[in-house]
């Protein structure tokens, strides 16, 4: 019996037929593809985009220098330099996120104790240079400042 089925869907390219109707089903649907970069994506608050250092209201920065975001992560691709403050507190001289080498798992943002770090939906990272995407603390807070207020990845 099966042999006879399988001679008849031969003779009939029943699954040349069978590829031709979903063809033409799609013909009739409208088309889900978006004339990028006119027509922007909606980018959830949850999504693991470029990272970002906040401050604090009076402007001051939030990180407390404590490494732990470099600690966690698993490529090692935060490189954090510190130096003892007049407080004797420990002061951040250096702050840099080489993002050629970033999963965007978000293990720093959730290792940091002070939320300094976030993640936000900043998604078109792409430069011609490796020196262009290593992140310094400076470019960081110039992020976190243009999503001040947002919604951003664990607020
Ligand atoms: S997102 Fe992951 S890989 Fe990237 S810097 Fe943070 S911990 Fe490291
Ligand atoms: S960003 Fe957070 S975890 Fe990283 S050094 Fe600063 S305070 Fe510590």
């Amino acid at each position: 019996m099966k042999a006879i089925e399988k001679f008849i869907k031969t003779i009939t390219f029943w699954e040349i037929l069978k590829g031709l109707k979903l063809t033409f089903s799609t013909m009739l649907t409208k088309p889900v593809t978006r004339l990028y970069p006119i027509e922007r994506p909606v980018i959830p608050p949850v999504f693991r985009g470029l990272h970002a250092m906040r401050r604090h209201p009076d402007g001051s920065e939030m990180c407390i220098a404590c490494g732990l975001c470099a600690a966690y992560c698993p490529t090692g691709c935060i490189k954090i330099k510190t130096s003892e403050g007049p407080d004797h507190k420990k002061k951040l001289d250096t702050y840099e996120i080489e993002l050629l080498k970033c999963l965007f798992c978000g293990y720093c943002v959730e290792a940091c104790p002070v939320r300094a770090l976030t993640m936000t939906q900043e998604y078109e990272l792409a430069d011609y240079s490796k020196e262009k995407l290593v992140y310094t603390r400076e470019k960081l807070l110039a992020n976190g400042e243009r999503y001040r207020g947002k919604e951003t990845h664990l607020d």
